[in-house]
């Protein structure tokens, strides 16, 4: 039976590690800050604004929550957006996407400076995923990787299957994982005999959004399993792997819930202090531009 990869518990883990740097921060004179914005009303996304504001006063973080009405004019947010920019009192700033369908979620996110782009979703930081500079990462991706690290599982050497190639987890993921020295392959919706390629992952990640996509027979045995996916079914909430017939055969294996959906908030806060450190000059500032 498969060892359980438990975000809860690796999660708990880094936020007494945020704690401590919040507090050293705050001692300085500085209190960590994050402001999310969002337009509209999708449940998710109002869950997941919610989700940050409770791990931020957990862990001492100040928050602001922007919401705009469903309605609001692409460019009140993009004023919105500089302002946060200029504000030295706000170290990350992020959008709660989907957003509207008359806004341009890429214009809007390309907005963000890079510095206070906490989900990694900027241009330059995606360039700088792919250039292994130090740049501020998209979270879920971090989570796959932090998992499978915090539960000793050396990824070097090892052959990494990645299941989904979407803008979120699977094409940063590439990136970042390469830079653990796995050897990769990446399969999709197109990918003829998905089967054959799982079957030959020492470690596979799923991010697909697909309920029990993958099922006992396409994994080998021993093989250690990251599910990313998350899926509101009639049965409850699941992943992309069929948990209970994988388990099975895995050696390691992420739950949903309890995997890596519960490390992402915690990693995105880690992302605020990063920011702060490089607006602080602590790390080189990559960006060339001016620290605010
Ligand atoms: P996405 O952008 O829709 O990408 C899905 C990927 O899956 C695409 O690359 C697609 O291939 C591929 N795919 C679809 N059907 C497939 C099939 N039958 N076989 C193989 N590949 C298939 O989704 P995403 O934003 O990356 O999210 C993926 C999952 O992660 C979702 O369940 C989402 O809820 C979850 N997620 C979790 C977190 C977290 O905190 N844990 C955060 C973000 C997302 P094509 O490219 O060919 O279309």
């Amino acid at each position: 039976m498969a060892k359980i990869l438990d975000g809860k518990s690796i999660a708990a883990k880094i936020k007494e590690e945020l704690k401590e740097e919040i507090f050293r921060w705050k001692e300085k004179g500085i209190s960590p800050c994050l402001a999310v914005l969002m337009a509209g009303d999708d449940p998710a996304s109002v869950y997941y604004a919610k989700a940050k504001q409770k791990v931020c006063e957990n862990l001492g973080m100040e928050y602001r929550f922007l919401h705009f009405p469903a309605s609001t004019k692409e460019e009140d947010i993009l004023k919105k957006i500089e302002e946060l920019n200029l504000d030295s009192l706000v170290h990350g700033v992020m959008v709660e996407l989907p957003l509207p369908s008359h806004l341009d979620s890429k214009k809007i996110t390309a907005a963000i400076h890079p510095e206070k782009d906490v989900d990694g979703v900027h241009p330059l930081n995606k360039g700088y995923i792919l250039s292994g500079d130090k740049g501020l990462y998209p979270a879920t991706p971090q989570s796959c990787i932090e998992i499978l690290l915090r539960s000793g599982v050396e990824i070097s050497g090892k052959h990494v299957v990645i299941v989904g190639r979407g803008e979120t987890v699977g094409k940063p993921l590439v990136f970042m994982i390469l830079r653990h020295n796995a050897t990769v392959t990446i399969c999709h919706s197109k990918t003829a005999d998905l089967s054959y390629f799982t079957r030959l992952a020492d470690i596979l990640i799923v991010a697909v959004g697909k309920p029990k996509l993958i099922k006992v027979g396409m994994v080998k045995p021993g093989a250690i399993i990251v599910d990313a996916g998350i899926n509101e079914t009639d049965q409850g909430m699941c992943g992309d792997v069929d948990f209970e017939e994988v388990k099975a055969v895995a050696e390691m294996i992420s739950p949903v819930p309890g995997g890596v959906g519960s490390l992402t908030t915690t990693l995105l806060l880690k992302n605020v202090l990063k920011g702060l450190e490089i607006q602080q000059g602590r790390i080189t500032n990559i960006y060339n531009r001016e620290v605010r």
